[in-house]
């Protein structure tokens, strides 16, 4: 994935440049990011903006919001109600205009000092560049152990990997942010949508901060439910391995219908065992639900894909960008 970018063509001109933040109830930090990220967005391209996309707050976010955008350059995309952080992303991607569009948390983890990296790589031919957690310490056992797993079953044989350790924060070319939204699935789980349309990427290893104000919005049991969009959406080995779980048991079972047969007429057994057939039954009952349970997850994501319901609505938008400057 890490492509080395070779300085043959003359440093790439940066002209416009948005940043996308994704905010559910996030009103004090914003106070916190928004001055930082200006004056560092302002430095590294003649033209700017800041998209923010309030993903259905409930505290002052949108004031805040409404505030900012009054400042030039300060524009938010309100939606009508929570639709989750990959949603409020496509939501941001959409409205951005930047010839190069940067996506960063609103809560401080993701230090606005790393943007010169990602624009010194742009400059020098790299189409993506993202950010990679360096330390995973802070986290909890549970988010380590969990992530390790997906990343070992998600990268089982695809042509395309899903680097470990790297999130939403990065900078992407136009041309790759066309390309994520032509993607038409609904089921928006990014980090595999950044692996699946490839193009020249570069990552930059950083120290993820604390968060400033509240706690994360990414509970144990959503984590288990974004693990499985992502599976879901990106492979299809849990189907096969239900085909090869009942290839091996039916094997297993014929296995011991010729060994019980052999022995009724070389001993004359007659069959025993109220137990085995009760806790043999249980298993096998177990083993079906389970397998059921594994298409029913693909098929619920048919449905899901075949509404085509929009990805987020949105409530109401403000303040100028670029587009409106052009
Ligand atoms: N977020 C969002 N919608 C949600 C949940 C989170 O837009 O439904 C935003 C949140 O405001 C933050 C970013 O996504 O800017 C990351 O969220 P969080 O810090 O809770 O996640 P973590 O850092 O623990 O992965
Ligand atoms: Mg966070």
């Amino acid at each position: 994935m890490n492509h080395p970018i070779t300085a043959m063509q003359p440093p790439r001109e940066l002209a416009s440049l948005s940043c996308v933040v994704p905010c559910y109830n996030e009103a004090r930090n914003l106070e916190q990011l928004l001055p930082l990220l200006r004056a560092k967005l302002a430095s590294l391209a003649p033209r700017w903006e800041i998209v923010l996309v309030d993903d259905g707050s409930t505290d002052a976010t949108a004031e805040r919001m409404r505030e900012w955008t009054r400042e030039p350059g300060v524009r938010a995309v309100i939606l009508s109600r929570n639709f989750g952080k990959e949603a409020a992303l496509s939501a941001g991607l959409e409205a951005a205009a930047g010839d190069a569009v940067v996506m960063m948390d609103s809560d401080m983890q993701h230090p606005p000092a790393l943007l010169d990296t990602f624009v010194r790589h742009w400059r020098a031919g790299a189409d993506v560049v993202y950010a990679v957690r360096e330390h995973r310490e802070a986290e909890s056992a549970f988010k380590r152990v969990g992530t390790d797993w997906f990343y070992g079953l998600i990268n089982g044989g695809e042509r395309f990997r899903l680097p470990p350790g790297a999130g939403d924060f990065r900078l992407m070319d136009r041309k790759v942010v066309q390309a994520l939204l032509a993607l038409p699935e609904r089921n928006r789980f990014m980090k595999g949508l950044y692996a699946w349309v490839g193009f020249d990427a570069v990552a930059v290893p950083y120290l993820p901060d604390e968060r400033a104000h509240g706690t994360s919005h990414f509970s144990k049991r959503r984590l288990i439910r974004f693990g499985i969009d992502g599976l879901t959406a990106f492979s299809v080995w849990p189907l096969r391995a239900v085909i090869g779980l009942g290839f091996v048991l039916a094997l297993a079972a014929f296995g011991y219908g010729a060994y019980l047969t052999l022995e009724y007429f070389l001993h004359g057994h007659n069959v025993s065992g109220w137990t085995t057939i009760v806790v043999s039954l249980m298993l096998f009952v177990g083993i079906q639900l389970v397998s059921l349970g594994v298409v029913a997850e693909y098929v619920g994501r048919i449905y899901e894909e075949v509404k085509c319901r929009p990805l987020y609505l949105v409530k109401r938008e403000l303040g100028r960008g670029l587009r409106d400057e052009a």
